[in-house]
């Protein structure tokens, strides 16, 4: 079924009638041509690109919850490709152009809206990183803007600007394409688009082991809904995908760590960029319902409990009233954090794994979200031709044994 205007009228003549589910809820059949585990955003992609670019339908993925109930329903939405390296570039800004068709092509408002990220520098050593930074997009042809004081408060007057101020704002930069999309509606409109090319969609479905043939290679795997054979497998399991490299039999330099945001209760629109501030680890944004939308660093000690800790979640409140003290006068309304996969360099993990047929995707850590497209997209391209696409070449497991790390953070000169 198309969703369109007149849709909306026939529902509203009918009596609201005229809507099927917007996914099939099939058993599990006892084979598929390739099979994804996890049902976030990378994982349903990764299904939706494998019909779509590659004709392979006979595929299912298998999530242990509900779609999206991982971090890409937690995520703060925000979207952007403000990366420094050449190969983050390129991956990101992929990425990026194709969230901006991606309402059209899976026929599902996503809600992208490109209202800008302004990056703040708060000291003339943030303001050196920044130049450094903002050249290198620049120089990678990412859209950028290096903006002074004024500029940054033309931007949004709510920021503390005065020269006394704990974390003064003496300029930035701004990635005006960068904004925000909504995250449940990523996941539910690749399920819908992919559902509609034949996938299947199997929700309470636990992976639980993986089965190999004699030569090693992956034939399939253990479920809490029995055994599924297949020879083409890719996971996409994000901050338990350690988890499931040990049940196959290798591992991951990954750490999991539980990261954390929260919201306000809902204001009038008043801040109508994505701020993003290095120095406080503070970044925000407004939602369309009104909410600020906070977040900032991990929680740094290893766990799989959704929750985060009290102190960090004081930290975040204290780092963004550093530099909006008018937010002081909000309450607090909700407060969750998700379990993101974190690898030393910062940098996703996309390709084959020591496991033959097995493919990974996976350490976006705590940006994945902008990610998600070109995620599924590579992550389908291995699947369907055994190679790495040229986008993820540099992004591969083997990078970890050859020492070519891609470490966004620590190159940046300040932690975004
Ligand atoms: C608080 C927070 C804020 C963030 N903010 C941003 C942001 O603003 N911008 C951005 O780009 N990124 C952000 N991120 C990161 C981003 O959310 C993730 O990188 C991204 O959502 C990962 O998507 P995914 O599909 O790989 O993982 P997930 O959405 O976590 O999906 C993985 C799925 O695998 C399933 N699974 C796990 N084990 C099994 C198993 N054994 N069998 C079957 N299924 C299994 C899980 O249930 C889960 O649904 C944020 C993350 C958090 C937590």
């Amino acid at each position: 079924m198309r969703y369109s205007a007149l849709a909306l009228l026939r529902g509203a003549l009918t009596g609201q009638r005229s809507w099927s589910p917007v996914w099939r809820s099939p058993e599990p059949r006892r084979s598929y041509d390739a099979l994804v585990v996890g049902g976030g955003g990378h994982g349903l992609a990764t299904a939706y690109y494998l019909a779509k670019n590659h004709g392979i339908g006979n595929v299912a993925v298998l999530e242990r919850g509900w779609l999206g109930g991982g971090n890409t329903g937690r995520n703060t939405t925000i979207v952007r490709s403000n990366y420094l390296y050449p190969e983050s570039a390129r991956l990101y800004d992929f990425s990026l152009r194709l969230y901006e068709g991606l309402a059209r092509e899976l026929n599902f408002n996503i809600m992208l809206s490109q209202r800008g990220l302004v990056v703040l520098a708060h000291s003339r050593h943030d303001l050196d990183a920044i130049a450094r930074w903002a050249n290198a997009m620049h120089m990678n042809g990412i859209d950028v803007q290096i903006l002074d004081r004024a500029q940054v408060a033309a931007h949004a007057p709510l920021l503390e600007m005065s020269p006394r101020a704990r974390f003064p704002v003496l300029g930035g930069f701004l990635q005006r394409r960068a904004g925000t999309a909504r995250h449940d509606a990523v996941a539910w409109g690749y399920a819908r688009a992919a559902d509609a090319l034949g996938v299947d969609i199997i929700q309470n479905c636990e992976v639980t082991g993986f089965v190999k043939n004699a030569a090693g290679h992956i034939a399939g795997v253990d479920t809490t809904r029995g055994r599924i054979a297949c020879e083409r497998i890719g996971i996409a399991a994000a901050g338990h995908s350690s988890v499931l490299a040990r049940l196959a039999g290798f591992s991951l330099p990954v750490t999991s760590y539980a990261l954390q945001a929260m919201v306000t209760e809902p204001v009038k629109p008043a801040l109508d960029v994505v701020l993003l501030s290095p120095g406080t680890g503070a970044y925000v944004s407004q939602s369309d319902k009104g909410e600020m939308v906070l977040g900032a660093g991990l929680d740094l000690f290893p766990s799989y409990a959704q929750r985060g800790s009290f102190a960090v979640t004081q930290n975040v409140i204290a780092a963004t009233l550093a530099i909006l003290p008018a937010f002081s006068r909000l309450r607090l309304l909700r407060q969750w954090a998700g379990i993101v996969d974190v690898v030393h360099d910062s940098s996703p993990i996309i390709g084959p794994t020591p496991v033959p047929g097995l493919y990974i995707n996976c350490g976006w850590g705590t940006g994945g979200f902008k990610g998600i497209p070109v995620g599924g997209w590579t992550l389908a391209h291995a699947l369907a031709t055994g190679r790495s696409h040229e986008l993820a070449e540099p992004f591969q497991l083997e990078r970890f044994v050859s020492g070519r790390l891609i470490d966004e953070a620590a190159a940046a000169g300040i932690a975004h």
